[in-house]
């Protein structure tokens, strides 16, 4: 029965705790994406923790448009096949040989990257930029599975009295941290947020939270409701714009917005063939602006994300629009393509 390197101290607590668990080869229900365009609702192999890694139930996995993404199109940094899902949060029902018995039964949010911590990158906290960075979800697999395993070191405890519903979204807001950090946003600046997605709404959130002024540009007026936002973008100038959408207009429009030492970030990915635009340097040359990539976040990012929402800095409970059992991903996937949903959320244990 023992195989690989989790070991017997996996084996016992896992049997401790899953009295179902009988027999040589556990099954679980899974998402499996094999090649491009298409995925599966299958039994797969439980996965098992290496020795410094965990077993986790998965109590849900929060939908984003990067998994349309990637089983539509791909992803740069997929390798398949894959169980996607990055945003995870569950509890502890295993352990590798190297990792503490007393995590077992901890509820934990999973920080989705895991780096080397040692290159240059690491060590000046852009561990999201590391060379041998490895995305649950991308890399590993991730959360559309009734278990999933993760390193010990990306685990984040989540506080009592903080819902794993409220807890997953550590992983989206962790990427604005970021974005808002790269954007270097003060006190009283100005901010202009294209798009009123969750991505869209928790930048907004977030940029109050630290005393800024956002404005939320949405064309499509049924996303506007939480963040007040406007179809078009005001007539002023911003001192920061993070573009939430993948449109390339809305980087052309947001950068004519900015203003003197007026900072844009590049939030969103775009499509490949509009991905290439021409842009005035000769504006940023005189007007001393700044044009910033933001992809991913760092597990800095995430303890502070999981801080914030506990402390009520960040709501998100009004942000879930729908939750569905894993089986019905196809449903809740064409809400995401048709912009139908805010915060999707899925349940690989609830089987209807
Ligand atoms: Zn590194």
């Amino acid at each position: 029965m023992v195989k690989g390197s989790g070991g017997l101290i996996y084996y016992v607590c896992r049997d401790l705790f899953y009295s179902e668990y009988q027999g040589e080869e556990h099954l679980m229900k899974a998402i499996l994406v094999k090649e491009i365009g298409r995925f599966e609702y299958v039994d797969v192999s439980d996965p098992e923790p290496g020795p410094d890694e965990v077993l986790i139930k998965v109590d849900l996995a929060g939908l984003c448009r990067t998994d349309l993404k990637i089983i539509e199109v791909g992803h740069r940094d997929l390798v398949l096949p894959r169980i996607p899902a990055e945003e995870v949060v569950g509890t502890v029902c295993g352990i590798g040989q190297k990792a503490y018995a007393g995590m077992i039964g901890k509820r934990v949010y999973v920080y989705p990257g895991t780096s080397c911590g040692e290159c240059r990158f690491c060590r000046s906290g852009a561990g999201n930029l590391c060379g041998s960075m490895q995305i649950m979800g991308f890399h590993r697999d991730g959360g559309f599975a009734e278990y999933v395993t993760a390193p010990v070191r990306s685990l984040i405890e989540i506080p009592d009295g903080l819902e794993f519903e409220q807890a997953v979204f550590a992983e989206p807001l962790s990427c604005c941290l970021n974005a808002i950090e790269l954007a270097r946003l003060k006190a009283n600046e100005t901010i202009v947020i294209y798009g009123a997605g969750p991505a869209g709404t928790l930048l907004s959130r977030a940029a109050s939270t630290i005393g800024a002024k956002p404005t939320v540009v949405e064309p499509d007026e049924r996303r506007r409701g939480l963040v007040n936002g406007c179809a078009k973008i005001p007539d002023q100038l911003f001192d920061v714009a993070i573009i939430a959408v993948g449109s390339h207009d809305a980087y052309l429009d947001a950068i004519q917005h900015l203003e003197p030492r007026g900072r844009m970030v590049v939030f969103s990915g775009l499509a490949p063939d509009v991905a290439c635009q021409r842009i005035d340097l000769n504006r940023l040359h005189y007007l001393e602006q700044t044009i910033t990539g933001a992809y991913g976040c760092t597990y800095r990012h995430s303890v502070r994300a999981i801080e914030w929402i506990d402390q009520g800095r960040v709501e998100v409970r009004d942000m879930i629009s729908h939750r569905f059992p894993l089986k019905q991903l196809s449903h809740a996937l064409d809400l995401v393509k048709k912009r139908l949903g805010m915060k999707i959320l899925l349940y690989p244990r609830i089987v209807e």
